[in-house]
């Protein structure tokens, strides 16, 4: 079945282009305007992945991508920011807002679905299925459910691989590259700088106490270790 992609973009054309370059790959796509028009499309199709454009009128695109990070039912849905600025403080910040990647205007349409692929990979249900515990946090890759004692933990699909990885892996250290390779798929894309966002994005959602596992291993990588 194709996967269902929804495209948030105020100008016309570009979300024409959009649409059009991801139907000629087999996708199924959904078009938005704005955060109303986005939020009910995803209330009412089950969607797969969302192309979010950075420049919405307003700060709409940073408001959309915290508001679905922070519903129960759509925290998980993977999502590509698209932006036309460079500088790489408005990366992190489209990051830190709850993106799992970004994409910089102009880009090729191979670009692209590269992203796409690579994100739609590893979102996908982990084939290791077994509740993997670590001191206080239990991980559950059947329902996607973390606890960190008796705390529910909401993570994005990103930080949640990451952290089962390193819990299927521990007291190894592994360096950014090796990370992207394991968490994140080959993917010649991702600069290793996106491995610290999503490390620090990590150890915010888990308690104070536990966040020091998550270890930085000066000059070679990172470490799950107590
Ligand atoms: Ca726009």
């Amino acid at each position: 079945m194709a996967a269902k992609i929804l495209i948030i973009e105020d100008e016309i054309a570009v979300r024409e282009m959009l649409t059009f370059t991801l139907k000629n790959n087999g996708f199924e796509t959904f078009e938005a305007g704005n955060s109303e028009e986005a939020l009910n499309i995803v209330s009412k199709n089950n969607i797969n992945l969302i192309l979010l454009d950075w420049m919405l009128p307003g700060k709409a695109g940073i408001d959309i991508a915290r508001s679905l990070r922070a519903s129960i039912e759509t925290k998980e849905l993977p999502i590509i920011m698209l932006t036309a600025k460079s500088e790489e403080s408005d990366k992190i910040m489209g990051l830190e807002s709850g993106a799992d990647d970004y994409i910089t205007k102009p880009f090729s349409p191979k670009e692209l679905m590269a992203r796409i692929k690579a994100l739609l990979r590893r979102s996908a249900p982990q084939t290791d299925m077994e509740v993997v515990i670590f001191g206080s946090i239990n991980l559950n890759p059947m329902t996607h459910k973390v606890k960190d004692g008796d705390k529910n933990i909401i993570l994005g699909p990103t930080e949640f691989n990451l952290l089962h990885f390193f819990m299927t892996h521990p007291e190894r250290v592994y360096s950014r590259a090796q990370l992207l390779d394991f968490v994140w798929g080959t993917n010649v894309y991702v600069e290793e700088r996106t491995v610290d966002v999503h490390i620090l994005r990590l150890r915010k959602s888990l308690e104070s106490e536990t966040s020091k596992y998550i270890q930085t291993v000066r000059g070679a990588g990172y470490r799950l270790s107590k």
